[in-house]
């Protein structure tokens, strides 16, 4: 299932100032798949979008739940 973030989230339309040579298959396993895993996902549906910070990749889930708490 597609996340509902996708048409505006930076790392799926390749905005991010670095991507992870792995970031094709990362939007298949999360952005188009398990979303619920995402770290940004993560935080966007606990605190909100502006809380997300805008480097943070998918698979930093342990980053995601430090700035959750
Ligand atoms: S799964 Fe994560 S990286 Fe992918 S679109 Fe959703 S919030 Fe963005």
């Amino acid at each position: 299932m597609d996340c509902k973030c996708l048409p505006g989230c930076p790392f799926f339309n390749d905005r991010m100032d670095s991507m992870p040579s792995t970031a094709n298959i990362m939007k298949k396993k999360y952005c188009q798949g398990s979303f619920e895993s995402c770290a940004r996902f993560m935080i966007f549906s606990k605190l909100g979008k502006p809380a997300v910070p805008t480097d943070l990749f998918p698979n930093e889930v342990e980053k995601a739940k430090s700035i959750i708490g």
